[in-house]
């Protein structure tokens, strides 16, 4: 009965009691006015009326007091439901509740936007479907546990995170508690509140990802173990492959790639060899290494190709390799640039490199830079000791025969001068060929020394290879033709001009001749060609002399190597300064060589550096 009406019934009941009160009253006078006996039977019918009429009154009392205390308790219900439904709706966490068999009943707003269920999608779907497939079977059993358990509520997954699952499929770590309720009627109800902690774990991840790598890099001193170490601290925990590009003494770029799988690495380091990074271009590999910041590039498709693909061949590598983000950023150290770094992604998380994971990036670059130019201070340190041990141990080694010669003959002439004049020509050509070599000897020295600290500057002008060959085919005339050699020269006057240090260059193909003739039978054949190939301009060396075993031609380069150390004949820097001049202008030089039979010396000038 509603309250107004309880009110209305109570008014009622009043208005009733006092009619038959004053009916009761009327009649007693009536009775005690005619002075006659009252009659009982009327006084007690009427005092019955009475009586009840009062009772009802009570119990109506009684009845409004209970429906008023109803209400109450129901004003109080809705508004604790209106609370907590304000609760739930504005929570950002996802509070579940659920039946005794695990069912939906309520998906609250927070849930919604953390799972991507609406509520009415989720709401009588069991709770397993917010789950990964591996933990369903024993998060039922967890709940089956904590079912017979005491306890009210308890955390979910025993303080390790759990993971939930996102209606498109994506897994996210979260945290989760659980509580129970038992409602009248033997049912029982429970609550989840989950908290999706992907950008709490994300902070914690990087931080720990940070501190791991800081230690890792400065544990080893190698510039090439530094450079793997951040290779592999770079994949795939900030992309799924990376480019590590370290800018050498002599400018030169030098690339390396890692990735997760076989497959992509090899695509990479395709690229990494036959597409070298053009310094002076636009690229985002080219603006790092000049310190910029490039902008993230989100897929590699025709507009980037066009502006930065390169050849065919590079095209359908990059394409390749199907990429969603790109990010490089500098790798600086003060205001130095060592190199820089190329993220490569090819997840679908459009916000693969969001401004969190820059920053996480951006710190990982500065211990990687830091990281590298410590290595390298290093090991510009331990050579210049090396170098300077080398050149003690050559100059009072080498240096003694061209002086002991050189001192003995200018005694000779002094104190006891041959009668013969042949005699006295053949003493003063032993003096001249003294002091040439111990001039080359210093010379070769000066030159190691400059490319040790860096300085093997480069004059570059634009110059014919075959007058380079010319020329140092001329400073070799008298040896050639000591030696009978029939030197033949195939160098196409057809070929590009080549912006280079012709000294430089000379230097090197002369070193080549010089050795070519040395390590030959008297009379035989040494034959100079160039051509134009996809390595750009390379010129060939090429004899019939005594060639050189297999095992040792990887070390032919190395300084003061000689594979039979011979005193006057050379002091084993000619091959490894040609090295240095050769990478310095961008190129490569090798050997291939039958023992017995010959050595072919081959070195390439760059055709894009050619073409500058
Ligand atoms: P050097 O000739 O002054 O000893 P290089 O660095 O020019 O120094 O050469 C290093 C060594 O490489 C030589 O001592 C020789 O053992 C080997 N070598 C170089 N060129 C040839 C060649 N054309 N044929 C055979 N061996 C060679």
């Amino acid at each position: 009965m509603p309250l107004s009406a309880a009110r209305s019934v109570k008014v009622a009941l009043r208005a009733a009691g006092l009619v038959a009160l004053v009916v009761f009253a009327m009649a007693l006078s009536d009775a005690l006015r005619v002075g006659g006996a009252l009659p009982w039977t009327r006084v007690v019918a009427l005092a019955s009326v009475v009586g009840a009429i009062a009772f009802s009154i009570r119990r109506h009392r009684d009845a409004v007091r209970v429906l008023e205390f109803q209400h109450e308790r129901d004003v109080q219900a809705r508004e604790a439901a209106a609370k907590f439904a304000g609760i739930m709706a504005i929570a950002a966490d996802a509070i579940v509740v659920i039946d005794s068999s695990h069912r939906i009943m309520h998906f609250n707003h927070g849930a919604e936007s953390i799972f991507g269920y609406s509520a009415a999608e989720a709401e009588g779907q069991p709770l397993s479907r917010l789950l990964p497939d591996r933990f369903r079977e024993v998060h039922g059993h967890h709940v089956a546990e904590f079912d017979q358990s005491p306890d009210t509520a308890r955390r979910m997954g025993h303080r390790r995170a759990v993971s939930g699952l996102r209606k498109d499929g994506t897994e996210f770590p979260a945290e989760a508690a659980i509580s129970k309720l038992d409602l009248p009627g033997l049912r029982r109800i429970y609550t989840v509140v989950l908290r999706d902690i992907t950008d709490r774990k994300r902070i914690e991840d990087a931080d720990r990802f940070l501190s791991n790598t800081s230690t890792g890099l400065t544990r080893t001193l190698d510039p090439v173990a530094v450079a793997e170490a951040i290779r592999s601290a770079a994949v795939p925990t900030l992309a799924d492959a990376c480019f590590v590009d370290l800018l050498a003494d002599s400018g030169a770029v030098v690339r390396t790639a890692h990735a997760a799988d076989a497959r992509t690495l090899s695509t990479l380091r395709t690229l990494a060899e036959e597409h070298p990074v053009n310094r002076n271009g636009d690229s985002p590999f080219a603006k790092a290494l000049r310190g910029e910041h490039p902008d993230i590039v989100t897929g590699i498709d025709e507009a980037w190709l066009d502006s930065y693909g390169g050849t065919q061949d590079a095209r359908d590598l990059w394409s390749a390799l199907d990429l969603t983000a790109m990010l490089t950023v500098p790798l600086v150290v003060g205001d130095r640039v060592v190199g820089g770094l190329t993220l490569l992604d090819r997840g679908k998380r459009a916000d693969r490199f969001d401004s969190d994971m820059r920053r996480v990036i951006e710190e990982f670059a500065r211990s990687a830079a830091m990281a590298l130019d410590n290595a390298r201070l290093y090991t510009t340190a331990r050579r210049a000791t090396n170098a300077r041990d080398e050149v003690l141990s050559v100059v009072s080694h080498d240096l003694r025969n061209p002086i002991g010669a050189i001192a003995m003959c200018a005694r000779m002439l002094r104190d006891s001068p041959p009668a013969s004049e042949d005699e006295r020509q053949r003493m003063l050509q032993a003096i001249t060929d003294a002091t040439a070599w111990m001039q080359r000897l210093i010379r070769d020295l000066l030159d190691v020394t400059s490319i040790d600290a860096g300085h093997l500057s480069l004059d570059r002008q634009p110059s014919s290879l075959s007058s380079l060959v010319m020329t140092a085919a001329g400073m070799l005339s008298s040896a050639v033709e000591e030696r009978a050699i029939d030197l033949q020269i195939a160098v196409a006057d057809s070929l590009p001009t080549l912006m280079v240090d012709d000294r430089r260059i000379v230097q090197v193909i002369a070193n080549l001749l010089g050795n070519a003739i040395k390590f030959s039978e008297q009379g035989s054949r040494v034959t100079i060609s160039a051509a134009l190939t996809a390595d750009g301009v390379v010129t060939t060396v090429k004899d019939a002399g005594i060639g050189i075993e297999p095992d040792v031609q990887a070390r032919i380069f190395n300084r003061f190597w000689q594979v039979k150390p011979t005193p006057g004949r050379g002091n084993g820097l000619g091959l490894a300064i040609a090295h240095a001049i050769v990478h310095a202008h961008g190129g490569r030089i090798w050997v291939e060589s039958d023992p017995g039979r010959g050595s072919t010396f081959a070195f390439s000038l760059p055709y894009a550096e050619a073409n500058n």
